[in-house]
């Protein structure tokens, strides 16, 4: 899968050159990451509670409590702060600082690692302030070091999600919200779970985000310079979301890469007023 993804990065980096520098030290991360073997410890209990619990519409964890290989994930941590701290960046100060902070004070990693899950942005900031980094980098540097272990617990899980019948605009395996979109060969749209990278299918005519369907309310913009994404966006609570569109786009990159290089596309909504969904 990793050298697939390599492989894809390499070809995305051909592609748009304007993004060269963030895919590159994407690609180290991910190369970085391959080693990670994080073991996963989770069994399904019972079968008919998962199931009755599932059409309530509860997710099968919750954020807070995912079962991730946490040792595998604090290793990786301060490997990821080492390499892009020995890398030319204006941050690489503050990414050191970072770096010790984390071998003086093993338990920093962790409170990072909850405050990122549990959607605790004052102390996640005021953590990353303590280090003179921004918060978004340490963000990219907590979701990649958790990576290996999400995507275990993705294939673990696997077919017990409910992707066809979930009727929610927050992921049924970890409860999170979409960060994209994309429309499949059959015009069936598909959200894309901004934590674990898992798929699951939803109504086009429905804002996954406060769940109105009113016609009215609902839009979307395209751009020129990008056939085969839009921009759908809501109304109501102002939120937006990019899709993509496998019909038109050929062999896209995984949805993850394809976010990353579609900034502009985020700019354009901002302009528009619209915002993320975490703001
Ligand atoms: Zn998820
Ligand atoms: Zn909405």
């Amino acid at each position: 899968m990793s050298n697939e993804l390599l492989a894809q990065i390499d070809r995305v980096i051909q592609k748009r050159p304007l993004y060269k520098e963030a895919l590159s030290t994407y690609r180290e991360l991910v190369r970085l990451i391959e080693d990670s073997k994080p073991e996963i410890m989770y069994s399904t209990k019972d079968e008919a509670v998962a199931e009755t619990k599932a059409k309530q519409g509860f997710p099968v964890f919750s954020r807070e409590d995912l079962p991730l290989d946490l040792k595998a994930t604090s290793s990786l941590f301060p490997r990821l702060l080492e390499h892009m701290s020995s890398q030319k960046r204006e941050d690489s100060k503050a990414l050191k600082n970072a770096l010790d902070r984390v071998q003086t004070d093993p338990q920093w990693i962790e409170r990072t690692i909850t405050a990122f899950l549990s959607r605790d942005e004052t102390t996640f900031t005021t953590m990353a302030q303590e280090v003179n980094l921004e918060p978004m980098v340490l963000r990219f540097v907590t979701s990649m070091a958790l990576k290996p272990s999400l995507n275990a617990l993705r294939e673990a899980v696997g077919e017990r999600i409910q992707k066809e019948t979930w009727d929610y605009g927050y992921c049924p395996l970890c409860g999170s919200s979409p960060d994209m979109a994309s429309l499949d060969d059959e015009g069936n749209r598909m959200l894309h779970c901004e934590l674990c990278g898992s798929e699951w299918r939803y109504p086009r005519l429905k804002c996954p985000f406060c769940e109105k369907s009113e016609p009215k309310e609902l839009g979307y913009f395209v751009s020129e310079e990008e056939e085969g994404f839009r921009v759908d966006f809501c109304k109501k609570c102002k939120v937006y979301i990019k899709t993509l569109d496998r019909r038109v786009v050929e062999s896209p990159a995984p949805l993850e890469l394809e976010n990353i290089i579609t900034l502009h596309l985020d700019m354009l909504a901002h302009e528009q007023g619209f915002k993320t969904p975490s703001g």
